[in-house]
């Protein structure tokens, strides 16, 4: 069986391990580097990117976990996640770090100051009934992607409201990111796409 991690030093974690464990894989909480062992794949919470940068070293897994993601580690990051994932980040705090993996820059808290959140529907490539059924997104506090390398495929982009065209879903091989949070709404196809990438990655 495949067991996916879920990083549980800060942010919604509980909900990604119960909408991974609906897909029928066995989640866990990683908090530690012989937990980080046990685990096929990782998913990265949304929260606070300069936090979790702090506690990934505080709880020496900045490393382990960049050596997963070297060797292949399939990854999901959402939002804060997101962030940790990407090789870039404006708007970020000085000397704020991210494990990388995904060749894109992004923006921290994009969206602007004073929308601290927002909801809209968006069809995202890869995803079941991606066209008959847009996935309601939810962004809270969300970093846009505002440059995408060669190897990054563009996977969703806000359609209307003052933000299209922005890109908010980029997938890399087995490293997927996503600008909004699937765990909130209990439309789990997001996280069924990633366990479908980690089942492929086996
Ligand atoms: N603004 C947060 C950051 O920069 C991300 C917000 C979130 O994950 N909901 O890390």
């Amino acid at each position: 069986t495949v067991t996916v991690g879920v990083l549980a030093l800060q942010g919604d974690v509980r909900e990604h391990v119960h909408a991974l464990a609906s897909t029928g894989v066995t989640a866990v909480p990683v908090r530690r580097e012989r937990e980080l062992d046990t685990v096929d794949a990782l998913v990265i919470p949304g929260g606070e990117s300069t936090t979790m940068d702090k506690l990934l070293r505080a709880f020496d897994l900045f490393e382990p976990v960049r050596a997963r993601l070297r060797d292949g580690m399939p990854a999901y990051g959402s939002c804060a996640g997101m962030i940790l994932l990407a090789d870039r980040v404006l708007g970020g705090i000085e000397g704020q770090q991210t494990l990388g993996g995904v060749d894109v820059t992004v923006r921290r808290n994009a969206f602007g100051r004073q929308v601290e959140s927002f909801e809209t529907d968006l069809v995202i490539d890869g995803l079941q009934a991606a066209a008959e059924q847009p996935l309601h997104a939810v962004f809270i506090r969300a970093p846009w992607v505002e440059e995408v390398g060669p190897d990054a495929t563009v996977l969703a982009r806000v359609e209307s409201g003052p933000a299209a065209g922005r890109i908010v879903a980029v997938r890399q091989g087995p490293l997927l990111v996503t600008s909004f949070h699937p765990e909130v709404t209990g439309d789990t196809r997001v996280h069924q796409l990633f366990v479908e990438i980690v089942r492929d990655s086996l």
